[in-house]
C-alpha cells in the first residue's frame, strides 16, 4: 500500500492514499450523485438495510438503494449526529431507542442531507429485509409512516441451532417469488431478467473471493491490514450500494494487490497516524466501532502498537469467510443464503465459535470486546461469549463501552484506561505467563 509514514511518535507527513481508497471515494460519490437527481431521472429509490440487502435484486431492477445506517454513522463522522438525536428525543423517542435510528430520523426531520451536502430522494420502496433485529420493524413502520410509501418485507428465520435447513431456504424462496419481486416489479415497473440478476451475483462472487483474501492476509506478521477500522472502509462498497457491479470487482481486485504488495514488502496497514509497521499485540475485535470518535478510538489501539486482525462487525453484511459466496446458477437460493449467514443472524454459539476461529487462525493475543448501548443485536450475551471465548483459546479479554453515534456515550480516558491496562496485562502474561484473567466490568 503506498504511504508515507511509519508510527514512529514522530509527527506524521500527510498520509497518501491507496489507489482503492481513491476508487471507493469515487464510487461514493457518483452514487450519491446519482441520487441526487434520482427524481428527474425517473429512477426508483430503494431504502434498505446493510444485514440481509439484496442489493443485485435492486440493481437488476434499475433502482438505486439508500442504506439508513450508513446514513446515520456517516452523520456521524461529520459531526452531525448528536443534533440529530436531540431533533428525535424532542419528538419523543426515547433515549434507549436505538442511536441509528434517533440519528436517521433526526436527519430526515432536518431536511434529510446526504453527506455530499445534497438532500436524499423519497424512497419509492421501503424493502425489509428482516436478518435478527427488531429495531429494523420499527424503524420502517415510522419511515412509512413518515414517506407513505409501500413496504416489501422478507422475513428471515434466525439462526438459532446454527445450521440452515433446506426448509428455512425455501421458506425465504417463496417470500422472495411470490410476494418480494412482485412488489419491486410492480415500483421498478419491469419485470426481472433472471440472466441480468445472475451476472450480477457472478460478480459479488469475484469480489467476495478478492475480499477474502484481503481478510485472510492478516495472517501475517505484521498484518498488512487492520481488519477492524481500516475494515470498515474495506466492507464499504460490497455492504452497500456496489456489489455485483463491475466498480465493485475493480476495488477488490485492487484491494487485495494493494494487501499483496504490502506483505512482499512486510509494510503494515495505515492508521490516522501514518503506517503501523511495529506491531506489538494482534487483537480480535467483537461488535461495531464507535463512529463519532472513530479516529480517537483506533489511535487508542494504534498508538499502543496494536493492530485488529480479525472482527465481527466487519462480517454483519456477509460472512464470507467461512466459504459462503454468491452463486450466479441458483439466483433465489443464493440470496437466500446469504441473508441467512449474516452475523446478526447468528446464534450465541456460532459467534463463539467465530470468535474462536478467529483467535486461533490469526494467531491472536487478546479478544476486546466493544459494547454498544444502542444495539441489543450485538450486545446480548457479549460478555458470556467473552468469558467462553476465553475459556477455549487461552486469550485474554477485555470488555469496554460506548455507543453508535452517541457522542455522550464515548467516554475517552475511560475507554483509554481500559485498553491500556488490558495490554500491559497481555504483555505481563507474554513475558512472565501470568496477568490474570480479563479485564472486565
Ligand atoms: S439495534 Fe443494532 S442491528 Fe438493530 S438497527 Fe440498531 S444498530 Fe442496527
Amino acid at each position: 500500500m503506498s504511504t508515507t509514514t511509519t508510527n514512529t511518535g514522530e509527527r506524521p507527513a500527510p498520509v497518501a492514499k491507496d489507489h482503492s481508497q481513491i476508487r471507493q471515494k469515487r464510487m461514493i460519490a457518483k452514487h450519491y450523485e446519482e441520487l441526487a437527481h434520482a427524481k428527474e431521472n425517473g429512477k426508483k429509490v430503494v431504502y434498505t438495510f446493510v444485514p440481509g440487502n439484496l442489493t443485485e435484486l435492486i440493481e437488476s431492477l434499475g433502482m438505486l438503494p439508500v442504506l439508513p445506517e450508513i446514513n446515520a454513522l456517516q452523520s456521524a463522522m461529520r459531526g452531525r449526529s448528536a443534533g440529530y438525536i436531540a431533533e428525535a428525543e424532542k419528538s419523543g423517542h426515547s433515549e434507549d431507542v436505538c442511536t441509528y435510528v434517533k440519528c436517521d430520523l433526526g436527519m430526515v426531520k432536518s431536511g434529510n442531507i446526504g453527506p455530499t451536502g445534497e438532500k436524499l430522494p423519497e424512497p419509492d420502496l421501503l424493502l425489509l429485509s428482516y436478518t435478527g433485529c427488531f429495531t429494523f420493524l420499527k424503524w420502517f413502520e415510522i419511515l412509512r409512516e413518515e414517506y407513505k410509501c409501500p413496504v416489501a418485507m422478507l422475513h428471515v428465520p434466525y439462526q438459532q441451532d446454527g445450521v440452515v435447513t433446506p426448509e428455512m431456504r425455501d421458506y425465504i424462496v417463496r417470500q422472495l417469488r411470490d410476494d418480494v419481486i412482485p412488489k419491486m416489479e410492480a415500483v421498478a415497473g419491469r419485470k426481472l431478467d433472471m440472466d441480468d440478476l445472475a451476472a450480477r451475483l457472478g460478480k459479488s462472487a469475484i469480489a467476495e473471493d478478492d475480499l477474502v483474501a484481503v481478510w485472510e492476509s492478516a495472517r501475517n506478521k505484521p498484518s498488512p491490514i487492520d481488519g477492524y477500522f481500516g475494515g470498515v472502509y474495506y466492507i464499504g462498497p460490497i455492504f452497500t450500494a456496489f456489489r455485483g457491479t463491475d466498480d465493485a470487482v475493480a476495488y477488490y481486485r485492487e484491494l487485495r494487490a494493494e494487501c499483496e504488495a504490502a506483505v512482499a514488502a512486510g509494510e503494515g496497514p495505515m492508521t490516522p497516524d501514518g503506517r503501523l509497521d511495529k506491531q506489538k499485540y494482534r487483537l480480535v475485535v467483537e461488535g461495531p466501532p464507535n463512529w463519532t470518535s472513530f479516529r480517537d478510538f483506533w489511535r487508542m489501539f494504534s498508538n499502543e502498537g496494536a493492530v485488529c486482525v480479525a472482527s465481527t462487525y466487519t462480517r454483519v453484511g456477509g460472512l464470507y469467510d467461512l466459504g459462503f459466496r454468491h452463486d450466479p446458477r441458483y439466483p433465489l437460493e443464493t440470496m437466500a443464503d446469504y441473508c441467512l449467514g449474516c452475523y446478526t443472524n447468528l446464534g450465541l454459539p456460532s459467534r463463539v465459535e467465530l470468535l474462536e476461529k478467529y483467535v486461533k487462525d490469526y494467531d491472536a493475543d487478546g479478544i476486546v470486546v466493544h459494547s454498544v448501548k444502542s444495539c441489543n443485536s450485538f450486545s446480548a450475551g457479549q460478555l458470556l461469549m467473552l468469558r467462553e471465548v476465553e475459556k477455549r483459546t487461552g486469550v485474554p479479554g477485555t470488555f469496554i463501552e460506548s455507543d453508535l453515534v452517541d457522542p455522550r456515550y464515548f467516554g475517552k480516558a475511560n475507554i483509554e484506561n481500559r485498553l491500556q491496562s488490558f495490554l500491559q496485562m497481555v504483555e505481563a502474561r507474554r513475558n512472565h505467563g501470568y496477568g490474570g484473567a480479563a479485564v472486565a466490568v
